[in-house]
């Protein structure tokens, strides 16, 4: 008789959910333990609460790893087109939004769990909630979980679908490594992505809240490292927005090299050239020679901004009028408004990431099945793995590729 493999899958997310449903389409018994009171509590907060579930620009450069290849073995075995036909199956039709981030028709995240969550009761997997597991012990074949309530769970195969570290009050709190690291697995340092940076400057909290269309750069030194363009946000700590989140894994990378120096640098005009900067200052004071300096720059430069630049360009009085504006002067604000450079000290917390950098080392995983090279019978999934991508769907993307992936081979495994 043909033998049915019972896989345990630790973590209800994103991962964990379609892991279940691949394990239990290839014949498996399975039981989901989650810790939260019900699974799938971050794909509610996906995407502003529409979810982004994947993106149909799929390339190895959006996606960081210490071991890259690995990313791309494993999304094309799941990949883009065979995830989006997955949900339209589930009930999920579905629209292509600029950069190709794919959205449910629906706007909502929720109808993502909804149809995950049918399809798992419809198969009749086992859903069992506040079930944090604390320990994987592995004899003769088998594996022997144990929950912090003392409960214990035993499973021929194991998924380990745990998440990293951010946004830790939708679950996921770095409880993975520590199930996976006795066992002999590596954890490459973990820091947070996809998160605003935190900045060393004394004009913060009066900026907090101006808002505008730009570019910006992270340098190390006076290397240029990436560049985005899009919404950018003052804070009281630093900046926040679309192409601020882009940046921060790079910005992660050089604050954990100590060597590293990181500056952002702000181009409020990337429009404008600094010779057409120049030529609109010089009319606007040629026009009103008399305006004070702080003035000459109304509803030109956000009103909340003129005295912070002026400031950052050496001019200690902001009353003095536009015609005694020196060309040095002149020439530091132009500096300023293209290419405001701003120390950054840090990256906000992991409660406020939306991804994790790092996790478990993926060199010691086989990419065409998700198993662990060192203990036969173990899989992963997700995040908890030292993969993370950009913002565009490509998290998610890696959720759904390396679950659907792991059930199966934990499915089918002899
Ligand atoms: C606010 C926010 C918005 C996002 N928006 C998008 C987006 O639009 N598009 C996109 O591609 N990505 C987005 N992401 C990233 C994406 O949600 C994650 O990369 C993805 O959910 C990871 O899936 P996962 O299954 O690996 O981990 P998770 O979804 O984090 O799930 C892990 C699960 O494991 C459970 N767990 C952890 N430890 C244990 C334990 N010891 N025992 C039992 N259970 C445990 C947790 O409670 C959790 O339910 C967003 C993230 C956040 C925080």
């Amino acid at each position: 008789m043909k033998k049915i493999n019972k896989v345990l899958i630790i973590g209800g997310g994103a991962s964990g959910l379609i892991a279940a449903i691949s394990a239990k389409k290839k014949g498996a018994e399975v039981v989901i333990l989650e810790k939260m009171n019900r699974v799938g509590k971050k794909i509610l907060a996906t995407g502003n609460g529409r979810c982004n579930l994947t993106n149909i620009n799929m390339e190895t450069k959006r996606f960081h790893s210490s071991y890259p290849k690995f990313v791309m073995g494993a999304l094309n075995r799941f990949n883009v087109n065979q995830t989006l036909d997955f949900f339209e199956r589930l009930g999920i039709s579905y629209k292509i939004e600029d950069g190709g981030k794919v959205f449910p028709m629906s706007d909502q995240a929720s109808s993502v769990l909804d149809v995950l969550r049918y399809e798992i009761q419809r198969l009749g997997i086992k859903e069992i909630c506040e079930a944090e597991v604390t320990k994987i012990v592995n004899k003769n074949n088998k594996f022997i979980l144990y929950l912090k309530d003392g409960r214990k769970f035993s499973g021929d195969r194991v998924i380990v679908a745990t998440g990293g570290k951010s946004s830790p009050n939708l679950g996921s709190n770095g409880s993975g490594y520590g199930l996976v690291t006795p066992l002999g697995h590596k954890l490459i340092t973990p820091f947070p992505a996809l998160v605003q940076l935190v900045l060393e400057a004394w004009f913060l909290k009066r900026l907090k809240g101006v808002k505008f269309n730009g570019k910006i750069s992270i340098f190390d030194g006076n290397k240029p490292i990436q560049t985005e363009f899009g919404e950018i946000l003052f804070t009281d700590y630093g900046v926040s927005g679309p192409p601020v989140l882009q940046l921060s894994r790079k910005a992660g990378e050089l604050l954990n090299n100590k060597k590293s120096t990181p500056f952002i640098c702000i181009d409020l005009f990337p429009n404008f050239s600094e010779k057409q900067i120049d030529d609109i200052i010089l009319t606007r004071f040629f026009n009103y020679p008399k305006k004070s300096v702080e003035f000459s720059f109304v509803g030109f430069i956000n009103k909340r901004l003129i005295p912070v630049i002026l400031k950052e360009a050496g001019i200690k009085d902001l009353n003095k009028s536009c015609c005694n504006v020196n060309i040095t002067e002149r020439k530091n604000i132009i500096k300023i408004l293209k290419n405001w450079r701003i120390p950054v000290k840090g990256t906000q917390s992991w409660m406020q990431s939306q991804v994790t950098a790092g996790g478990i080392d993926v060199k010691d995983i086989d990419p065409n099945t998700m198993e662990s090279k060192l203990v036969s019978g173990l899989y992963f999934s997700g995040e908890v793995l030292d993969v993370d991508g950009d913002c565009g769907g490509f998290n998610l993307q890696w959720a759904w590729s390396s679950g659907y992936i792991a059930g199966e081979s934990a499915a089918k495994k002899k």
